[in-house]
């Protein structure tokens, strides 16, 4: 655990007792302090209690005492309107931050000299920071890995000497660190997402731009109208700016040429890594991913040949194109994670033929904004509530069956791939909806999917997933 020394002796309250919410509270009694916690769930107090913090309801508490608020990154600050915890502390002008905030303080008071990369983006985010952890941790250094990917950031091992950190931010935790500054920053791309929670587009990428106006190398990738104008515009102010593109030559950075990464200094261009045959990482969208990873990897010290043995052994994450088993010549893909259309797209841009299953609770839209990539779809597997809505949608544009289950839908999909004409015929799960309609979460539907492939006979499972 990272105690939280910044705040000794002070008075802090905290909202916010799921998810994160003990382990930051624990943070900060180590480091000093006292604090009153609350939530305005009565089970998450109890929770609290149980581990031996001082709750209260901050309703009834005088907000005179205490120095900072720490809000829960899933509690609104902003949209659609501030907690009524926010005004309380607006109110007694109490500075409200999060646990990101509080990691940084405690690295610059104590550990300045420890490597953080910290990363965002609308999309990749996860993925790009599994990766640079990988890399890090390939190459043998002491490596910590946390944020919005799971693991509270205070529930690190404290900053030392060579020890690397990669913390992956939404945007709500950057809103909630004001003093976030990372030794390399990326902001992987921008596309409008969230705007419940951040009112305009132009609000959310303000958030997402303080983290790389904030680090000493920024990382942008400039594949999207909003990231390019942020380089350009913290290249005026000095900062240096590392540009990449997974579909253009630029003259500075790093981009995708194919599946090779290129270097370029001054329109001076040198191949630096290649992608073919990283299964873990296929597709336009995984270039840009891996660029990142690059050039923030190489900000940090490691080597070319250390980079490029991490990318090669990268298993990838669960449920985004997950490469599950292999049956013959067909490769079974688990790609639950994409619950709506935008998100499945990557994956069916990836494999040039498709037994696709898709289905489950439909998103407004459906999967129209799909349609160019139906000259793909061998065949498609329906499920769930979506299975009539999808099926009028492909019409005659691709053959479908409306298989109701995922495991009647792996059945039919990997018997028909089996007589498949071409050279890897891919039985993907990529859904485009919401899962709730059959399963718990996205990922108790990739395990379904998984069950059900490992199912049959001959399956030979590909391991590695982290
Ligand atoms: P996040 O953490 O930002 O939600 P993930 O790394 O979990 O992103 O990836 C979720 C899904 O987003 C993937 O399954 C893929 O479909 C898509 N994706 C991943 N990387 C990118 C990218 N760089 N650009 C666009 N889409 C991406």
């Amino acid at each position: 655990m990272i105690a939280a020394h910044s705040m000794k002796d002070k008075t802090v309250a905290l909202f916010g007792l799921g998810g994160s919410g003990i382990a930051t509270a624990q943070a900060i009694v180590a480091g000093g302090a006292k604090v009153i916690a609350w939530d305005d769930n009565p089970d998450s107090v109890k929770r609290a209690q149980e581990a031996g913090i001082d709750t209260g309801d901050l309703r009834q508490i005088d907000w005179k005492q205490f120095s900072a608020f720490v809000l829960s990154p899933g509690v609104p600050l902003t949209h659609p309107r501030p907690h009524w915890t926010v005004d309380l502390a607006r109110a007694a002008s109490v500075e409200i931050i999060g646990d990101v905030e509080l990691f940084v303080r405690e690295r610059n008071l104590a550990g300045k000299d420890s490597p953080f990369i910290a990363i965002t983006g609308t999309n990749g985010k996860s993925t790009t920071t599994a990766l640079i952890a990988h890399i890090i941790k390939a190459s043998g250094r002491d490596m910590q890995l946390g944020g919005n990917i799971g693991t509270a950031v205070m529930t690190l091992e404290p900053p030392a000497d060579g020890r690397f950190y990669v913390v992956e931010c939404s945007s709500y935790q950057i809103d909630l660190a004001p003093s976030l500054n990372p030794t390399a920053g990326i902001l992987l791309n921008l596309t409008p997402d969230h705007l419940d929670r951040h009112g305009t587009m132009q609000h959310y990428a303000d958030i997402k731009e303080r983290l790389v106006a904030g680090s000493k190398t920024a990382i942008v990738g400039v594949d999207d109208s909003y990231c390019a104008s942020i380089a350009d515009r913290l290249e005026r102010t000095g900062k240096p700016v590392i540009r990449i593109s997974k579909r253009m030559p630029i003259r500075n950075g790093y981009f995708a040429e194919g599946s090779n990464l290129a270097y370029a200094r001054n329109g001076d261009t040198a191949i630096v890594s290649s992608l073919a045959g990283i299964g873990s990482l296929r597709g336009e969208h995984n270039a840009q991913n891996a660029l990142a990873a690059f050039a923030a990897c190489r900000a940090v010290g490691l080597s070319v040949d250390e980079i490029n043995a991490g990318l090669k052994t990268f298993p990838g994450l669960a449920h985004r194109m997950e490469q599950v088993a292999r049956l013959g010549k067909t490769l079974f893909v688990n790609d639950s994670k994409a619950t709506n259309a935008d998100a499945a797209a990557p994956a069916l841009s990836s494999f040039p033929r498709i037994y696709w299953i898709a289905g489950g609770l439909p998103k407004e839209g459906g999967i129209a904004s799909l349609s160019g990539f139906f000259p793909r779809i061998a065949k498609a597997y329906l499920i769930g509530e979506a299975a009539p809505q999808f099926a009028a949608t492909l019409g005659d544009a691709a053959p479908f069956e409306i298989s109701g289950t995922i495991s009647a839908a792996v059945e039919h999909a990997a018997r028909d791939a089996a007589s498949d004409g071409s050279s890897e015929p891919v039985v993907l799960l990529s859904p485009a909806c919401a899962s709730f309609d059959q399963f718990q979460n996205f990922e108790k539907r990739g395990e379904a999917f998984r069950s059900a492939v490992f199912a049959l006979a001959g399956a030979s499972p590909i391991g590695g997933i982290s």
